[in-house]
Parts: structure tokens; sequence; C-alpha cells
């Protein structure tokens, strides 16, 4: 017998003032796959997850849209639970960070580090906003890199020298809450001594507790020397207020891990209070595995463990760190129109699809996962619809119409019946290690093996010949029992499907009697099953389509300044992702605006060629335009853009963009511009130039 685990399981908070969108769902399919397996296994896990809703970015986001940011925090709330449950991610509690729960826990391991004398007060000077009379996070002042001097940069780091500072060394600072130069001002700040760990944590580190990439990574920390953490803010925040202060609150990234415990806490109302210590104590022998994305894993790798040492609570047994989501090969984005939310994906497309495709990319590593979805579409038809659903529909229409929906009382191979059973040993390591890629590959040789054997067989002439319909009956019994292991094998990628199979197969429930990991040992022999209802159907490429459609970004009309084309502008369907279907794509020359609207043979005249910007200044007379230099192939021509407030000049100096090439050369004050940038977006800093794909030249044309 397998020793029984008892397991908590938690995805990382998603942050309350925004939808989820695919990268998050990446993070909680992984997780729900892993608890679904361990449920499957017999084990017990429990699984928590929920808001994360505190900080200065909430509190501005309510503002600016009329409510308290309580009212913003549940409207997130419902939504991503909604989502979530949609997704088929099956959390035990999806609860919030701004609960009593939470304030509670957060002050009881507070006050045992103050106890300890692990927190001190320190004074320090931070930019702030004297129109708004708010202390401004580094990403709230944004001016020129002390460093580089490139413009725009934001006040912790300059994305074009990756510089380091802080906000008070930016040149030319601007608050970009109000637009007013940032004061320097001094306040007291609580901090709690992380270096008094130092020995805690490198022995933690050591013991194998998260990937080895990444405790390789955080040995930096080590050598750089731990520091003290900064873990209050100044009002006005939307937090938790720190006990025995007037104005002071938790940072959000204190109690946003706390929230853990909350949630957790939360659900002992329903599975016994008794349970907390269980899980929580710093001598619990239950596990605690966190999934989180590479982005926050010194928040759980260093400052948790520390704080849970410090506050006499458990550490976590496992933190399972993924890499981030990357659509057809780049980062999501959305002027590129691929920040797919998951209310779009589930527009257009079953949960179960992405379950799969992501099972069969996730391995233990911290590497990003990509989402290409001509490989999608492919791969969700191929394996799941060709090979695995394909077994239970070519093997069930027989037992159906020629043997009474009755399997045979013998099994035709039980050599090949074992051969697929004894997987589950190599599937359970890997399943268990996370490496779900590996698991897939196993199980679709398997679908693979199983579509040979009735191949071989091919039970649609041995059923025209009446000497052989046994023969028939035992081969389509075993090719349904097969399906039935592979099931199995897939149940926690498929939820939905897995309730379909049990229904066709004719077996009571997912768990031991019908579905369960142990019960495929014995094959269903003699035993009646239910006719066959398609469980999966083929992916179009015009719902892959549609979803991006979804996802392109909405642009404004502007009078005058547009053309409508209606025709999709370097779109290969379901291959690329710089589609433009369906939305308006705006010219902003800071020219004359040209016709509103045109026939299409007049479109059709227009000559749109891939030009790469060979060189890119400002104009000083006008501060809207950019002189471009474009290479479309034959040639390098000079144009003049409107698109200042978007670009800076030097971020745009060896991009590819479009543009038309056959417009009449036009003279203004500063030169004469020989053809036209496309671009789209409402306009000022909201544009975009059309980017095609990477793989175009220069003068290639535009169809
Ligand atoms: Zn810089």
């Amino acid at each position: 017998m397998r020793k029984k685990r008892e397991i908590l399981v938690t995805s990382a908070l998603p942050y309350a003032n925004g939808s989820l969108h695919l990268g998050h769902m990446v993070e909680h399919v992984q997780s729900d796959i892993w608890v679904r397996f361990q449920r499957l296994l017999g084990n017990t896990c429990y699984f928590v997850c929920g808001e994360d809703a505190h900080g200065t970015t909430m509190m501005l986001a309510a503002e600016k849209q009329g409510i308290a940011p309580e009212a913003l925090a549940k409207h997130y709330q419902a939504e991503h639970s909604q989502d979530l449950q949609a997704f088929n991610i099956n959390y035990d509690n999806f609860y919030t960070t701004h609960s009593p729960e939470n304030e509670a826990l957060a002050t009881e391991i507070y006050q045992r580090l103050l106890r300890r004398g692990d927190i001190v007060t320190k004074t320090i000077e931070q930019a702030y906003d004297p129109v708004r009379n708010i202390f401004l996070p580094d990403r709230y002042v944004v001016g020129n890199c002390p460093k580089c001097d490139a413009a725009k940069q934001y006040g912790d780091s300059c994305e074009v020298c990756g510089a380091h500072y802080s906000p008070t060394e930016l040149k030319n600072p601007v608050s970009v809450i109000s637009g007013a130069t940032p004061i320097t001002k001094a306040s007291e700040h609580y901090f709690f001594c992380l270096e008094k760990y130092k020995q805690v944590l490198e022995t933690w580190l050591s013991q194998k507790h998260m990937q080895p990439e990444i405790a390789n990574k955080l040995q930096e920390w080590f050598t750089a020397g731990l520091q003290q953490w900064d873990i209050s803010r100044d009002a006005p925040y939307f937090g938790f207020k720190i006990p025995g202060t007037a104005d002071k609150y938790f940072y959000v990234w204190l109690d946003a891990p706390i929230g853990y415990m909350a949630s957790f806490k939360n659900l002992c109302n329903t599975i016994g209070q008794e349970q907390f210590d269980r899980f929580w104590a710093a001598d619990a022998t239950t596990e605690l595995y966190h999934f989180i994305g590479k982005d926050i894993v010194y928040f759980h790798t260093l400052f948790w463990p520390a704080i849970l040492t410090g506050a006499n609570f458990r550490k976590p047994t496992q933190v399972c760190v993924h890499g981030f989501l990357t659509v057809n090969g780049e980062k999501m984005s959305k002027s590129r129109g691929t920040f797919i939310t998951a209310r779009q994906y589930l527009q257009c497309l079953q949960p179960e699809y992405f379950r799969y495709y992501f099972a069969a990319k996730f391995g233990d590593g911290v590497d990003d996962l990509d989402l290409n979805l001509t490989d999608f579409v492919q791969r969700v038809n191929a394996d799941l619809v060709g090979k695995f659903v394909n077994i239970a529909s070519r093997c069930a229409g027989f037992i159906h119409k020629n043997f009474s929906d009755k399997l045979s009382a013998n099994c035709y191979d039980t050599d090949l019946y074992v051969h697929f059973i004894s997987k589950r040993s190599v599937l359970e390591q890997m399943f268990n290690a996370r490496q779900y890629s590996k698991a897939v590959r196993e199980i679709m040789a398997l679908a693979d093996e199983a579509n040979r054997f009735i191949d071989g067989h091919k039970p649609w002439l041995l059923i025209k010949d009446p000497s052989q319909q046994q023969l028939a009956h035992e081969v389509c019994s075993l090719g349904i029992n097969l399906f039935r292991v592979l099931m199995v094998y897939l149940q926690s990628i498929l939820p939905t499907t897995a309730v379909a199979v049990a229904e066709f197969l004719n077996v009571a429930d997912l768990a031991d009697a019908g579905l369960g990991w142990d019960a495929i040992t014995q094959p269903l022999l003699g035993h009646k099953i239910n006719e066959f209802k398609p469980l999966l159907r083929r992916i179009e490429y015009n719902e892959v389509q549609k979803m991006l459609d979804l996802a392109a970004p909405e642009t404004e009309l502007k009078s005058g300044a547009e053309v409508e084309t209606g025709t999709k502008i370097g779109v290969e369907t379901g291959t690329k992702i710089e589609t433009e279907t369906g939305t308006k794509i705006g010219v902003e020359t800071g020219m004359e605006p040209i016709a509103a609207t045109i026939s299409f043979d007049d479109f059709a005249k227009i000559d749109l060629r891939v030009a790469k910007i060979v060189n890119a200044e400002s104009v000083p007379e006008a501060n809207k335009l950019i002189k471009l230099t474009v290479d479309i192939g034959l040639e390098t021509r000079q144009v003049f853009a409107g698109i200042k407030s978007a670009y800076e000049p030097e971020d745009l100096i060896g991009k590819l963009t479009v543009v038309v090439a056959n417009l009449e050369p036009r003279k203004m004050r500063f030169g004469v511009s020989a053809g036209m940038v496309l671009a789209s977006g409402p306009g000022g800093a909201d544009l975009w130039i059309l980017e095609p794909n990477v793989q175009t030249k220069p003068g290639m044309r535009v169809k």
C-alpha cells in the first residue's frame, strides 16, 4: 500500500485589478493537474488560492473607477473565481487577502517577529507627490535614466541600459499620478531583519525545496549580503494598519503570502479548525506546496520562509517555480493582440484543449512556455481527437450495434493489458515530479499502441464474417479497456472528459470503482457500457482566429484620419499573431488627413511594403514628428511619422514596419516625406506602428 500523503497546495494569488489572462491560467492549470493527480492516488490534498487585494496600485485603480478598493477586490474575486471554475481549476477555497483571517494572522506574525527583536525602524527618504500628498512607489515615478539619460524610464530601473537606481536619482522626475515633480520626503519605515535568518535560509535552500536552478540563482543574494526588508508603507494605502502605529500599513508583499494561510484558515471553518495547526505548526508533518511564477521567487524563497521561521510556523515543503507564457514565441502583448484573457479563450475554445496542450509542455524547469497557435491546433487535434478519443469511437459502435453494449467476458490479450497498466509507477513518478510532458509522451505512445492493435485486427472486417464475430467482440472490448486505462492516466489533465467517459463506461464515478488509479488493474469484463457520444471534437482554425479577434486591440476612429480596410494585413490565419483582423488601421502621419472613404479598387492600388527602420531622429521644429529612414528593399527613403508621443526615435531603429510605398512624395516644412508608416491605436502615447513578422524582409509586399 502506498503511504497516504496530506498536502496543502497553493497557487500565486492573482492581483485584484484586472482580468485573468492565459499567463495566469498556465499556473492554475499546472497546480490543478498536480492536485487532481494527488487525489487520484488517494492522497488528501487541499487546494487554496485567493485575491491579492492590497497595495497602492489597488487604491489608485479603485479611485480611478470611483469605487472603494474593497469593492474592486470583491468584483475581481467573483470574476476570477468564475473564470477559474470555468477552466476546471478546483480550489477548495478562493478567498482574499482583505479578510479578517488575514488581518489577524498578519498582526500575529508581526507581533511574534517584534517580540523576537526582528523588527527595526529607520527613517528613509522617498519620492513624494506634493499635489496628491502620497509617497510614490518606484514605478509611479518616471524620468530620464541617471546613467544613460534615456527618457520615460521608471523609478527603479532603466529598460534601455539596464541600470538599477532609486527614484530620487532620476533626472527630470515626474509623478505618474499627478504629473507633478516629486519632492523627497523623509518617513519612518519598519524593517524585517532578514539577515538574522541567513543560516536558517542557507540550510533550507540546501535541502532541495525548489528547483536547483532557482536555489543557485538565490546564492547571488547571499553573496551580496541579505538586506533588511522594508515591510511598511505610509498612509494613504490600502492594506492592514500596523498595530501600534497611526498611519503605517503592512506592505502588500508582507500580507500576500500570509493570504495562503488565511485562505486555508477560512477553509478550516468547513474541514475543522484543528486542521490549521496540522498544516501550519512549526512541527507539522503534513506537506506544503507553493506553485509560483519565476518573477516572485524572492518573496517565496527568502522573505517567506524567514518570516515563517521567526513567527514559529512551518516552512514550505516545495516551492514549484514555472516560467512565463509566451504566445507564438513572444511576450504576450496588448498591442500585438496576444494578450488573451481567460474569458476570451472561453468564448471560443474548450478548457480541456488548453489544459492538455500545456500538460504536454510542462516540465519541472523554469523555462518559458510557448503557446504556438498552429502547434496548439495540430497537437490537440492529432493527440486528443486523432489518437485518444479515436480508440473509443472506433470500437464503441460495434459493441453497441453487434453486442448490445456489452464488453466481452474475457481479456483478448492479457500481456497487452498488463503492459498498459505497468506504466502506472513510472507515470506516478512523472506526475509527482511535475514532469507532465514526459507523462503525456508515455501516454500518447500507449495510445499509438492501442490504435496499432486495432488496426492490426481490423474489427470492421472481422465483423462482416460470422465466424469472426467473437474475435471482433474481444478486440473491440480490449480497445475499450485500453481506452479506459488511458483515460485514468489523463484524468487529472482532462477532468470534463473524464466525467463523460465515466458515463460512457457506465462506471459509477471517477474514484476507485470506475476510473481510479488502482481500479484499472482489473479490466472491465462482461460489463455493460453506454452508447458512445462524441467526447472531444477537433479545433477549427477559425475558432482560434475568433479568439485573436477578441484579443486584438480596439482602436477608436478619428474622423478623416483612418482607412477602414476590412482586410487582414499580414495575416496568415492561425499561424501568426500580428493580426489586425476586424480592427481599424489608423494612419497617423502628422500630415493632412486622407479621404474618409475609398473604394476597394482604390485600396488595391496601395502598395504596402515591409520596411526596416534604419535611422530615426526627432524633428526639432515639430514635436509630434519623427524623421525615419526606411529600407524598403530596393531603396532607402525618408518618411516623416507623427508617432513621437508613442516612441522614442532610438527605440525604432532596427524595427520592421509597414509603409505605403507608392504614396506621392510630399514636401513638408522640414523635408520630403516619401511614403507613410502604418500604425494603429487611439493616438497619442497609445499608438503602435505595425510590426510584421520578423521573418519578413524589407521590400516584401504586404497582402
Ligand atoms: Zn539607462
